[in-house]
């Protein structure tokens, strides 16, 4: 099976979306060694640097409007649990315009997996600052700098009810992988906040490198220290930064009814119903 499509590659050359994009053909390539067959994955994009993801990875995906990631990958699951519904979204596309979409999915427990490209900026449309761009980042909006805190995306996850919450890095290829592993077969809402390198509009590499570390001896059911270790770096001011599972636990998933459970028949005749009242 080959997961890369041939469609032209227009990321930046050093984009971390690469990273991203051979991680989860890794895991893909895993699962499918493991029996998973190609066709039950789906894979859901925003709108973005990131959402090209679709067009490079050989599975059935959608491209969702800015923000409304969630929304479809959510329908999607809903509409058939038995698929496995990878949501990838941009840092301005799920914590600006689809921040609401984000906390309820958490607060649902649907089992679906976000994959969040967190570079930090508007690389698209070149160089705009996002919710966690850090205070005074200058860029094509704010030439002087901007002046709010950003938000913390790990720490809102879990105080969302998130049930898996996890960040990683796109130059740790190996805990990428396995980051995204775990996600995917968590059962539950899971997310991981990728720190993702932009190389031209928002370039941390060195501030990344210098601070990251892996979590180790953390007690991923521990609510409250997954809370300490997520509040350890603010996304801004200068600290070490967490990598790893911050918090997973096992929770009853998604309450609504799968939309799979109807008939074809009775979902046939209740369309044809709703289309005839339209008219
Ligand atoms: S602008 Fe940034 S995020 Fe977009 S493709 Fe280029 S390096 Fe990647």
């Amino acid at each position: 099976m080959t997961w890369i499509t041939r469609a032209k590659n227009t990321w930046c050359p050093g984009c971390g979306n690469f990273a991203i994009e051979h991680a989860l053909k890794d895991v893909l390539t895993d699962l499918a060694e493991e029996g998973r067959r190609a066709e039950d994955f789906v894979l859901v994009s925003g709108i973005g640097c990131h959402a090209k993801i679709a067009d490079y990875l050989a599975v059935n995906s959608f491209y969702a409007i800015h923000g409304r990631t969630l929304p479809v990958a959510a329908g999607i699951k809903l509409a058939n649990p038995g698929l496995t519904v990878i949501a990838c979204a941009g840092d301005g596309d799920a914590y600006a315009e689809g921040l609401d979409h984000l906390v309820f999915a958490a607060k649902r427990n649907q089992d679906i997996t976000v994959i969040i490209h967190d570079n930090r900026v508007y690389g698209l449309t070149t160089g705009q600052y996002t919710p966690t761009s850090y205070e005074g980042f200058r860029g094509r909006s704010t030439p002087g700098g901007i002046r709010e805190r950003p938000i913390n995306p790990v720490a809102l996850m879990l105080a969302s009810g998130a049930t898996f919450v996890a960040r990683t890095y796109t130059r740790k290829r190996d805990h990428l992988r396995e980051v995204l592993t775990a996600a995917v077969l968590h059962r539950g809402f899971s997310f991981v906040d990728v720190l993702q390198v932009c190389a031209t509009y928002n370039n941390l590499t060195e501030y990344y490198d210098d601070r990251v570390y892996l979590l180790e001896g953390h007690d991923t059911a521990d609510l409250t220290g997954a809370m300490g270790k997520a509040r350890e770096w603010d996304y801004s001011t200068d600290a070490p930064i967490a990598l790893g599972i911050f918090y997973e636990e096992e929770a009853p998933a998604n309450p609504w009814t799968a939309m799979g459970g109807i008939g074809k028949d009775e979902r046939e005749r209740t369309i044809r119903t709703i289309l005839k009242e339209k008219t």
